[in-house]
């Protein structure tokens, strides 16, 4: 869809379900980790991107303290008052928009109804962040109609509470922050901890690569606060013999094979994984800047077997996603995304291949598994903020 057709639509449909024209459009994308599985609670790096997906919003102000918010993916629409915000379990999606009028309007910005019009490009529950996408659109959109004055990271955090705390969903700030934060034409070296983030170049000759196995695994919420809890018991008692450790971003491998025994098998096996990762992400954004195939492949293909060997977030569409990959031509290297257990990967392809690629990894794909992937390209796109009016 071009640019031009996306407004159109948007604008249609908010003809059509408000009357009249919206106002204020604001945009926020989605986002793929470069490198960086599950770090980001563990206070340690991700290289991230925002991506050329993104959520928008198309309002008009309202002279009441009511939001009026219609979805154009899912052709739903949800009213609600600024003086009394609910979750609403018939109608969750409603409450990651609810989620962030409740959280900064807890926090002192002034609010303003308005009837809005959400489109995405980022597709929903593939693990490219359609929810942060959704929330820093949502925050975007009260920050341009109430006049705020506000730092971009107290967007990011403010937008990851309401996810934490009013959609009970306990992700990190790799999210929120990328939609953020995100720069046109690199990667970013985020650093959950200290939550600063570097520009980082990638080799024009290499092209990002989404590969989505349209697969979701049932019960991923569950598994995701399973490993959390094993990563901050696996702290916890390397920190008896380290005390400067305060997460796992603070171990070594030497730190850990030095008293392995002391942590349950399944509790090593992930803090193994996370400490790897960790260092992968560093030697991945210098590999990529530098355009160094060996490293990239070496490292994608070493953060794949650790998801699966250790950390146990692989299922068997990923695994055929990543034979499809890794023998489509102009394949440098390829991984998960996401937190895992199905949706999307990543791959590292040669931008003069991209076209043979995508055809030869969807047919080997689907040949292996019966099930149709989306695969396509995507560039670093700059992160949230407002639209020009159409
Ligand atoms: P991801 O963030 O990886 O896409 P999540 O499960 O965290 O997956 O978030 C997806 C949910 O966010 C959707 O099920 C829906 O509730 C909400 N959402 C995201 N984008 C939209 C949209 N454009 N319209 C309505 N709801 C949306
Ligand atoms: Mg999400």
């Amino acid at each position: 869809m071009t640019g031009t057709d996306r407004r159109s639509l948007v604008q249609d449909r908010f003809t059509q379900v408000f009357g009249g024209q919206p106002t204020h459009w604001v945009q926020a994308p989605g986002r793929v980790d470069l490198m960086g599985s599950h770090t980001d609670y563990n206070q340690g790096y991700v290289l991230t991107m925002s991506i050329d997906r993104s959520t928008w919003i198309a309002a008009r102000p309202r002279p009441d303290r009511v939001v009026a918010i219609d979805s154009i993916n899912l052709d739903a629409r949800v009213e609600f008052s600024l003086d009394d915000i609910q979750p609403d379990p018939a109608a969750r999606w409603a409450d990651y928009v609810k989620g962030v009028a409740h959280t900064f309007g807890a926090e002192g910005y002034a609010l303003r109804g308005f009837d809005g019009v959400i489109h995405s490009t980022v597709p929903l529950s593939s693990g490219l962040s359609s929810s942060a996408a959704l929330e820093v659109a949502t925050a975007m959109l009260f920050k341009e109609l109430g006049g705020w004055v506000i730092e971009p990271l107290q967007i990011a955090l403010l937008c990851q509470r309401a996810e934490n705390q009013f959609v009970g969903v306990n992700c990190g700030i790799l999210d929120q922050y990328t939609s953020v934060h995100g720069q046109a034409g690199c990667a970013v070296l985020l650093d959950c901890r200290h939550l600063t983030g570097q520009a980082t170049a990638i080799d024009p000759g290499i092209q990002v690569v989404i590969c989505d196995t349209r697969f979701k695994r049932e019960l991923s919420g569950s598994e995701y606060a399973e490993r959390r809890a094993q990563c901050e018991e696996g702290a916890a008692i390397l920190a008896r013999h380290y005390p400067e450790i305060r997460a796992l971003r603070d171990a070594t491998l030497a730190q850990l094979d030095a008293h392995a025994g002391d942590l349950p098998d399944v509790v090593q096996r992930r803090a193994r994984f996370i400490i790897e990762e960790n260092q992968r992400v560093l030697d991945l954004s210098g590999a990529l800047a530098a355009g160094d195939r060996a490293a990239i492949r070496a490292l994608a293909a070493a953060s794949f077997a650790g998801a699966r060997d250790l950390y146990a977030i692989s299922v068997p569409a990923m695994e055929s996603m990543m034979a499809a990959m890794l023998a489509a031509p102009g394949a440098i290297g390829a991984r998960q995304a996401g937190a895992g257990f199905g949706g999307c990967m990543v791959a590292f392809v040669e931008r003069d291949r991209v076209a043979q690629f995508i055809p030869a990894a969807r047919d080997a794909y689907q040949q292996a598994t019966n099930r149709e992937p989306h695969v396509y390209a995507v560039t670093a796109a700059p992160g949230a903020g407002a639209l020009d009016p159409a």
